[in-house]
């Protein structure tokens, strides 16, 4: 059979291979074959495949309103922003449609909360090895010249810094008068599941305080009950300033959120910042049923046992496996860094002879990433690690033999 052309642009390397449905963590594509899915959608189809109560909500939501604009008042953006100002003890919300919108909206928040005290070329804090979307003010706070070449110019005013470097953050600040905003992942998704440490997050907070900043903690990836708390950054008992949210917030509807609190929460009036889609009916009542079923399901304490369970089931079976660099993460957002460049494995690991096809992620050249939904049962998570270790040892294998070929060579 000749593959057809396909009309889409070249802007993904993506697997040849189709979905049809998906139940839980499993799905199954347009040939039967069926696949363990330790993806997610990346960190969104939080609720897994066909949650039977997200069904129901979104399929009585579309029979009812789906869209109305923000000419109007929403009940469900009302309800969904009460809810999430209750689990973050924040003040106020701005919904959008994605995870760049929502930090472009925080970049927006950084920028006015200067201008309003006076600081005409205000600055913004940003990291090495940070990922925050690919529009051009996004993609200029990120922190991977891979994801910037082609696009420049970039927008001015960040200021990059590494992570975890509490004296580098001080010197910044210290140096730059103009510094209105720290903008920092809680733990870094793309950027290889590195967790800004708890003494650091902590530290960012009392700079902040001190020098009348913002803490602005991108919770894109890492939020929405994925390590074991609503957003990460409650491990370090602080609070953010302006919280950027979406993929996980609507289990696969496509919302974005930035909340926000105190001086930041006054920032934008009318007219500062808008949506066409923002918010609609249909959005925000998938995000509240998500965030009902995390609650009465209990899953962010199934996150923790169950990334527990994957992470002590690989640490088994690979403690002796020469390549093995590190395993990070907490709950369900898992990182195994290789001492070699791995991406091939993903496509390995999804045609790997046997039941069921494996969908993993490979991040930052070397680091393996699991991201599954948070109601992976124990079971699944076994068959998980239980898939992927031989997958890694195999490739471990290899590549140790052909270190030592090229050796003797
Ligand atoms: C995915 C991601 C984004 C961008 O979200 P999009 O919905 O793809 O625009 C921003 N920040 C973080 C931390 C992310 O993981």
């Amino acid at each position: 059979m000749n593959a057809p052309t396909s009309h889409l642009m070249k802007t993904y390397n993506n697997l040849p291979v189709f979905f049809t449905h998906g139940q839980g963590v499993w799905l199954w594509d347009e040939q039967g074959r069926k696949y363990l899915d330790g993806m997610a959608g990346i960190a969104v189809n939080t609720v897994g495949h066909n949650h039977p109560r997200l069904v129901a909500a979104v399929q009585d939501q579309v029979t009812k309103l789906i869209h109305t604009s923000n000419l109007y008042k929403v009940r469900y953006q009302e309800i969904l922003a009460d809810k999430l100002v209750e689990l973050s003890d924040m003040d106020n919300v701005f919904f959008c449609n994605s995870g760049l919108e929502a930090n472009e909206a925080a970049i927006k928040i950084a920028r006015k909360f200067g201008h309003d005290k006076g600081i005409a070329l205000p600055e913004i804090i940003v990291y090495e090895n940070a990922f925050h979307g690919r529009s051009i003010a996004t993609l200029s706070a990120t922190g991977n010249v891979k994801v910037q070449k082609g696009f420049e110019p970039l927008v001015p005013g960040f200021l990059r810094v590494p992570l975890n470097d509490i004296a580098a953050l001080e010197k910044t600040v210290a140096d730059h008068p103009n510094a209105v905003a720290i903008f920092l992942e809680a733990i870094q998704g793309e950027g290889g599941i590195n967790a800004a440490r708890i003494e650091y997050l902590q530290a960012a907070r009392k700079l902040c305080d001190q020098k009348g900043m913002l803490l602005m903690i991108d919770e894109v990836q890492c939020g929405i009950g994925r390590t074991g708390k609503w957003f990460a950054h409650q491990w370090a008992d602080i609070k953010a300033d302006v919280m950027p949210l979406a993929k996980g917030l609507a289990s696969g509807l496509p919302i974005g959120a930035v909340v926000a609190r105190g001086a930041a929460a006054e920032v934008f009036g009318p007219g500062n910042h808008g949506t066409t889609f923002g918010g609609n009916p249909l959005v925000c009542r998938a995000a509240i049923e998500t965030l009902a079923i995390i609650e009465g399901e209990g899953l962010m304490h199934n996150a923790e046992k169950v990334g527990h369970r994957i992470r002590s089931d690989l640490t088994h079976a690979l403690s002796d496996v020469a390549g093995v660099v590190e395993l990070r993460g907490r709950g369900l957002m898992i990182g195994l860094e290789l001492a070699f460049p791995c991406g091939e494995l993903v496509k390995q690991a999804l045609n790997s002879p046997g039941e069921y096809g494996l969908l993993i992620n490979v991040t930052a050249d070397c680091v393996i990433r699991l991201l599954p939904a948070l109601i992976m049962s124990e079971t699944e998570a076994h068959l998980l690690a239980g898939s992927l270790a031989p997958i890694v040892k195999n490739f471990l294998a290899q590549q140790a033999h052909r270190q030592n070929q090229a050796q003797a060579a």
